[in-house]
């Protein structure tokens, strides 16, 4: 199949794409690079062998998105771009509708004048809200607490009418828990720029030394050791679910929601031990008041995509703790090597 990528050199993007370079699938990648760097291509043709094509558009630009889609004769397309900042979606919900949701209007337009019906969409855990059982199933009640996650809600909603709209549509929304971790190579992983918002690569950068001490948020919450549980889930994992999905697509029309999740959730103490393990380096950590919006748990139940999708994750936290490291120690290997630090910082992203 021809694959458009949007969203493509970013973390998630390029890792699906080695994913499916690797099948023999055709991949296009289609960034504007906000968030990312052209030399992403780069790196993921060093892995997969072979040169992966990369346009440089907004998804927003509909005609020039609509030119793509007919040049490379494109079969499908993976919706990967958008903005993920919780907390900067507060800030600025217009930046977050315009680009997650005006942007996949302009997608979904472009699609259907070039006749391209298979979608695969980056949905988000975040739309089960407050959970109100666990583990979390695909019939769990939907909720958004910020302009985020009401994004990842209205565009899944947006793409439910379409497909009873009309029939020809194969629409899969994948709900994904907590990715982290970095390709094998460590060409490839999460190099966020400023200060991290996520546990993991904050946990890397306290290993590197980059940041003197993790702030865990809260420690009296109801779970074993007081720290909050998540489901993480390793990004080559989570990759290979992308392309299990498009081959369900091919047989199954209409729209379907499908946890991206390991069903097995770990403690921040957890995670920063298990960090500890694979570095061996000592993380230092303070406790400190809940973060608003969190909450104690949240675990996927991933029943759903082993029985439609034949999908399991089956890399270990080990796994996702060591190359996580391993990508980390290659940032900060770059970095030193390079004189202009921030622009350094971001070529590495
Ligand atoms: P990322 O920021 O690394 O990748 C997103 C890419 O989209 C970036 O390369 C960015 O340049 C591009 N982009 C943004 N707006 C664009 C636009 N208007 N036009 C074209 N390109 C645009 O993020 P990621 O972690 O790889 O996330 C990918 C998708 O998965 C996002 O939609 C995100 O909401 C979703 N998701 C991510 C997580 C996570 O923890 N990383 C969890 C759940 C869902
Ligand atoms: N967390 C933390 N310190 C941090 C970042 C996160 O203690 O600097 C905790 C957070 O409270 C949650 C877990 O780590 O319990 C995972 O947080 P993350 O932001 O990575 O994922 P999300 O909360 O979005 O699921």
């Amino acid at each position: 199949m021809n694959i458009l990528l949007t969203g493509g050199t970013g973390y998630i993007g390029s890792h699906v794409a080695v994913v499916l370079s690797e099948m023999s699938h055709r991949v296009v990648l289609y960034d504007n690079l906000s968030n990312s760097v052209r030399t992403v291509a780069d790196r993921i043709g060093e892995i997969v062998g072979k040169s992966c094509e990369f346009v440089r558009g907004d998804i927003r630009d509909t005609d020039f998105l609509q030119k793509a889609l007919r040049e490379y004769e494109i079969d499908a397309v993976v919706h990967l771009a958008g903005l993920k900042a919780v907390g900067e979606s507060v800030d600025k919900p217009i930046e977050y509708y315009s680009n997650n949701v005006q942007g996949t209007i302009s997608l979904l337009e472009a699609m259907k004048a070039e006749d391209v019906k298979r979608l695969v969409f980056s949905s988000s855990a975040t739309v089960y809200g407050q959970p109100q059982y666990l583990p979390i199933d695909e019939s769990h009640p939907t909720s958004a607490t910020n302009p985020y996650g009401r994004s990842k809600l209205h565009i899944e909603e947006m793409l439910g009418d379409l497909a009873i709209s009309d029939p020809d549509w194969h629409v899969a929304c994948l709900r994904y828990f907590n990715p982290v971790g970095a390709h094998e190579t460590a060409l490839l992983g999460e190099n966020p720029s400023g200060k991290p918002n996520n546990l993991v690569p904050f946990i890397a950068q306290v290993a590197s030394g980059t940041r003197a001490v993790l702030s865990v948020f809260g420690d009296d919450y109801d779970t074993s050791d007081g720290t909050g549980l998540r489901d993480y889930i390793h990004v080559m994992d989570l990759a290979e679910g992308h392309a299990l999905a498009l081959q369900f697509l091919v047989d199954n029309a209409g729209w379907h929601a499908i946890n991206l999740g390991t069903g097995q959730a770990y403690s921040v103490l957890e995670m920063i031990k298990s960090f500890e393990h694979v570095s061996g380096r000592k993380i230092a950590f303070e406790v400190m008041p809940r973060r608003s919006g969190d909450v104690a748990a949240c675990y996927a139940d991933a029943e759903k995509a082993r029985n439609l999708l034949g999908w399991t994750a089956t890399r270990t936290l080990e796994n996702m703790c060591s190359s996580t490291w391993h990508f980390q120690q290659t940032v900060d290997k770059y970095t030193a090597q390079c004189p202009k630090q921030p622009e350094c910082d971001k070529a590495r992203r």
